[in-house]
């Protein structure tokens, strides 16, 4: 995760976008009849350019703004900060959203490249484009806030003074093996969701209307518009990505499926779709925590970093250090000492704090930071890698204009940090000194079935979420059919399917909080597929000809230097320019990861000969 870029408008955690339609600087907007897309009155190209330079300062200001504020309530948890971070964040949403729908006003005018961009990324960045009518924007915007609220506070209650909320559940969905109660939390977590159901009918009707006065057809159409072609291509290429990989996927599935019926039996049907709630996450997005259910006995990685770490006494900062010392080897410049004076490490012992990791770039030029309690375990040695992948992200474009300081587009900044945890192979272990030797290839599958029950496991999740909002904001699906149509979907992609009845009355896309906080979802999928396609071009490039998942670029300056060209673009060109910086093509391609994973899938062959396979 990372934070603050500078257009806010982007921001995952930020989904409120309040709109302040400054109808006195775009006189236009108010002839415009009712309904009718804005058209621009004779605007120059040096008013376009003056309007561009204006916004970037302003929204480089508040960003930061907001970045600092957003530090302090993270590291230093008040009601006091709160409020702080959460009005700072609203002064950046507004501008924002005030400078998208006054940048429509240089359509169709010939312009430089730099500043059409610009414009362009203005106009696209929206993920909530609220009705200019100040009623309506009003009520969107308190929908949105009232659906996130709800999320947030959702709570189940098992007996009266007994309540669960989303931490405790999870961790229920992780570790307890008894079906009845697994049952138990997935339904009464999903009840939370009902109340939500008339406001996100609302909801779309409302936000729909904002996206049609920008001249998107909706609000679906807005968020597929932001990848450098036209939405209905990028809706086929999600598809086409998505049929590269659905062969491994089955396979999985059917190994999966059948080994919790070993452990279930038949409340995990032999050939049907596998029952949502028995695979360790409430989504089913994530399937680890059932590794243990399903690694055969003679399976094991042959080492464990978390008790070599213990061992060696690693404290957080040597933790990172490791982190640092992997960059540093691919040529790049060391963190500043100011990384090192005002990260946040460890947990403190006397204040509350936002645990959860994430990378900053505060001032969005060199102040860099990482907020984590770090423990010595061999997750948080990955994740440290992973933050600081988005860190020497955001120094890479520092020099860019504010407005291209950015990921080329959103699946980028996850996979980037992704990419290097996935070159923490044994053989890197064993050069850092932290291993002796490495295991010899008979322990990879362990390696590579308990990360594609993470990784490969999502992808099918990570494209049902935004299929079916891009069917509901263009009305496909309609109220009525809202719960039939999540899990039809669910079922077709997932293989995966509801224990108990479902009906309309209940709502459980709104049980994931992406939905209920409104954030665009296809930016995992993209970044579960880019990564593979980057650890591929850059292990290549180190010369690594054996099988990928032994690859790691660590020590390899020609690596660095690739990673290094495509990072420094930042999203000033469109991202067909930034992959074939790191892999010579200007396509995402699947085919990287089903090269990872193929001496798994052959392994899953064997395990599955004679059993059914698909749903
Ligand atoms: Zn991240």
């Amino acid at each position: 995760m990372f934070r603050f870029r500078l257009v806010l408008l982007s921001v995952a955690v930020t989904v409120l976008l309040q709109p302040t339609v400054s109808s006195a600087r775009v006189p236009e907007k108010k002839a415009a009849p009712k309904g009718a897309p804005i058209r621009a009155q004779a605007a120059t190209a040096a008013e376009a350019k003056a309007f561009v330079d204006a916004a970037e300062a302003k929204l480089m200001e508040l960003a930061v703004e907001a970045s600092r504020a957003g530090w302090v309530q993270s590291t230093y948890i008040t009601d006091d900060t709160e409020i702080l971070a959460a009005k700072a964040n609203e002064r950046a949403i507004n501008a924002g959203v005030e400078y998208a729908k006054q940048a429509v006003r240089f359509d169709n005018l010939k312009l430089p490249p730099d500043v059409a961009r610009k414009l362009l990324l203005l106009k696209n960045g929206l993920v909530l484009a609220a009705p200019s009518n100040p009623k309506e924007s009003e009520e969107v915007t308190r929908i949105a806030a009232s659906m996130e609220g709800e999320y947030g506070k959702g709570k189940y209650c098992p007996q009266k003074d007994k309540c669960l909320d989303l931490q405790d559940i999870t961790r229920i969905m992780a570790e307890s093996r008894d079906a009845a109660q697994l049952l138990d939390v997935w339904r009464g977590w999903h009840s939370i969701a009902i109340p939500m159901r008339p406001e996100y009918q609302r909801f779309v009707e409302l936000s729909n209307k904002g996206a049609r006065e920008l001249g998107f057809a909706d609000t679906g159409a807005m968020w597929r518009s932001k990848y450098d072609m036209p939405p209905d291509d990028f809706a086929r290429e999600v598809d086409r990505l998505w049929e590269q990989l659905k062969p491994l996927y089955v396979s999985l599935h059917a190994y999966v499926r059948w080994k919790l019926r070993e452990k279930y039996g038949d409340a995990v049907p032999a050939t049907g779709p596998i029952p949502a709630h028995l695979l360790g996450n409430m989504w089913a997005q994530d399937w680890s925590n059932v590794f243990d259910l399903v690694k055969p006995p003679d399976v094991d990685p042959g080492y464990d970093l978390t008790k070599i770490l213990e061992a060696k006494k690693t404290d957080a900062k040597g933790m990172v250090r490791y982190g640092e010392a992997f960059f540093t080897s691919l040529g790049f410049a060391p963190l500043p000492p100011t990384f090192w004076e005002r990260s946040l490490f460890v947990k403190p012992r006397d204040r509350e704090v936002v645990c959860h990791a994430s990378a900053w770039d505060v001032d969005n030029e060199n102040d860099l930071r990482i907020k984590m309690c770090i423990e010595p375990t061999a997750e948080d040695f990955s994740t440290i890698h992973h933050e600081l992948g988005h860190n020497f992200y955001q120094r890479a474009y520092n020099t860019k204009p504010g407005l291209f300081r950015d990921s080329a587009n959103d699946g980028f900044h996850e996979a980037v940090g992704d990419t290097i945890a996935l070159s923490i192979t044994p053989e890197y272990l064993v050069k850092i000194g932290l291993l002796d030797t490495a295991p010899d290839p008979s322990k990879d599958i362990a390696l590579l079935l308990r990360r594609a029950l993470d990784k490969l496991a999502f992808l099918p999740f990570g494209l049902v979420v935004d299929q079916w909002r891009w069917k509901v904001f263009s009305g496909e699906v309609t109220p009525a059919s809202y719960n039939r149509a999540w899990w039809d979907l669910r079922t077709k992609y997932q293989g995966v399917a509801p224990a108990i009845e479902r009906t309309e009355k209940d709502f459980d896309p709104g049980a994931k909080y992406h939905v209920a906080g409104n954030t665009p979802y296809t930016r995992y999928f993209l970044a579960a597929i880019l990564q593979f396609q980057f650890h591929r071009a850059l292990s290549q490039a180190a010369g690594c000809t054996g099988p990928l998942h032994r690859c790691s670029i660590y020590g390899n300056k020609e690596a660095g230097k690739k990673l290094d060209a495509m990072l420094q673009l930042g999203v000033s060109r469109p991202w067909q320019d930034a992959i074939e910086a790191i892999s010579g093509k200007r396509e995402m391609d699947a085919t990287a990861m089903r090269d990872y994973f193929a001496p798994l899938q052959k392994w899953l062959d064997e395990q599955n000969k004679g059993k059914p396979t698909g749903w």
